[in-house]
């Protein structure tokens, strides 16, 4: 049994546990961080890395005169229909915070390049860390390695210890089994959504969804059940923005963007390159950079194009939901088949293949060019059959008769890519127990405390997980009880 002291815990080592943690040590806070995972990082490191800020250096240097009112009204556009079940205290709290924390960001050496437009944002506020999410990991890291965070990996948080009413640690457990307890002035609880949660999902999101895969298997709602064990309670559970959806899979190999350090002098040089290159140079670059999980358009369909599955046999109507019954299928995978004239039609702006979110579109010839992954082509249907390990003659049943080559992109799958439900929270990030009163000494920030936050449109869950980690690390730092007990 291991046994440590602190004044913070942050349970999760992802974005909101790592900005939490490196906030806390630099206010003066001593600091253990405990990582269920090896590696940091959870979905943060997964993203593409956008931030939504406002009043930032980044939209003076290009002249764009922003405002915290119109970031809040846009968000709440962006909201759509569920505006009314936004928490209008923490979309407030978050608008104010979104710039400084970026200049936060930037000022512990992450380097970002935009912003970019993102309709219906009366402004751009996208912007987008270079050159990968992975910067965010690296970064934070070191800056929590130097201020002396505690950081614990390979061991996951099972249970809160709660003593007179209070929350004063957690008892967790290593890969190897040992036990570990730690004991704390006050918790943070930073441990990602509930998307690979079958309990959960289905709890609430209903049968059909709890079958649909997370985009992250570590996503398994740890800290909301931790945090529902104190007292607290889950808002907007029933709320995904991303999913499920269909997406195609990630490249066998990461690629060369995906796995270029952080290092200051690259990241310059990248930012010249944003500033300074045409379009059609970059789009390669753009196509790497939002690769991972790219979400095909139903407007395939409505022009023509079939979704098959592992067999060759279409199984759905694929214009309705088909990403809840792709979970059904053999594998869970499928492939979306169109001939050369369904594929003609989306060539060119506003005809793209996908979205990758906000960053870029991409066109069939993009996929042709940069996802050879998942772009097969054949002279024949048969051909094609061959080439996607599918039987010609299902495959040649299920496509309509059409002009040659045909084309298969696929694998896809059907994905949650995140759950948006969070702890009830008020504006320090305490989690609210019953009658809305504070538990005291628990904290939750990311999507452990999104609060009923309504995050739509992109960029602003990370950008939640950074602001709300700050803020959190500053509320749990001046949690006054003292720690019992325990010797450091
Ligand atoms: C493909 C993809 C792309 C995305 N792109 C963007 C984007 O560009 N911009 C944007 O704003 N948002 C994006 N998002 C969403 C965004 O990444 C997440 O909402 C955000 O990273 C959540 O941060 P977090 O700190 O709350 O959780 P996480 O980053 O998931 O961190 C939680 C950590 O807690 C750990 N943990 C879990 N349980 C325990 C336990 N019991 N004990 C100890 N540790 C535990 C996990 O292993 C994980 O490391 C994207 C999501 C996906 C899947």
């Amino acid at each position: 049994m291991t046994r440590l002291q602190a004044d913070v815990l942050v349970v999760g080592g992802g974005g909101s546990g790592l900005a939490t943690a490196v906030r806390a040590a630099e206010l003066g806070a001593d600091v253990v961080l405990v990582e269920k995972n090896h590696e940091l990082g959870g979905t943060s490191a997964r993203a593409v890395g956008s931030v939504s800020a406002s009043l930032t250096r980044f939209q003076r240097a290009k002249g764009i005169q922003d405002s915290l009112d119109e970031h809040f009204e846009d968000l709440g556009t962006l909201a759509g229909e569920n505006v009314h079940r936004d928490n209008l205290a923490l979309r407030r709290l978050y608008v104010e915070n979104t710039g400084t924390t970026l200049e936060w960001l930037e000022s512990l050496g992450i380097a970002f390049f935009g912003p970019m437009p993102e309709p219906p944002n009366r402004h751009p506020r996208m912007h987008n860390v270079l050159p990968n999410a992975g910067a965010y990991i690296h970064r934070l890291h070191r800056a929590g390695r130097k201020l002396g965070v505690r950081i614990v990996t390979d061991t996951r948080v099972e249970h809160l210890i709660r003593e007179g009413g209070r929350v004063v640690g957690a008892e967790c457990v290593a890969a190897d089994g040992r036990r570990v307890t730690v004991r704390s002035k006050a918790v943070v609880l930073a441990a990602g959504d509930f998307s690979s949660s079958v309990e959960l999902k289905t709890e609430h999101m209903g049968h059909d969804v709890a079958r649909v895969e997370g985009v992250n298997p570590g996503s398994t709602g740890d800290g909301l059940r931790l945090g529902i064990e104190m007292g607290g309670r889950l808002l907007n559970a029933d709320l995904a923005l991303w999913g499920p959806e269909m997406r195609f899979v990630a490249p066998p190999r990461k690629l060369l963007l995906q796995m270029l350090p952080p290092v200051k002098a690259l990241t310059a040089c990248m930012q010249f390159a944003l500033r300074f290159m045409p379009e059609g140079l970059l789009r390669p670059f753009i196509m790497a950079f939002a690769t991972s999980y790219l979400a095909p358009t139903q407007d395939l369909y409505h022009a023509g194009a079939v979704l098959v599955n592992a067999d060759g046999d279409r199984f759905t109507d694929e214009t309705q939901k088909p990403w809840l019954d792709l979970p059904l299928q053999r594998d869970g995978v499928g492939y979306i088949v169109l001939d050369s004239r369904v594929a003609g039609n989306f060539r060119e702006w506003p005809h793209f293949v996908s979205t990758a979110p906000g960053v870029a579109y991409a066109f069939i010839d993009d996929y042709r060019r940069n996802r050879k992954d998942i772009f097969h082509e054949a002279r024949t249907v048969e051909e094609l059959a061959a080439k996607i390990g599918v039987p010609p003659a299902r495959l040649a049943a299920a496509v309509p008769s059409g002009e040659a080559p045909f084309i298969a992109l696929g694998p896809v799958k059907s994905w949650i890519v995140m759950t948006d439900g969070g702890l009830a929270t008020d504006e320090s990030l305490r989690v609210l127990g019953p009658g809305d009163a504070p538990i005291p000494g628990l904290y939750a920030a990311g999507s452990n405390g999104q609060g009923g936050l309504i995050l739509n449109g992109h960029g602003n869950h990370l950008g939640w997980a950074f602001v709300s980690g700050r803020l959190a690390a500053a509320a749990a730092v001046s949690e006054k009880a003292p720690a019992t007990g325990v010797a450091r």
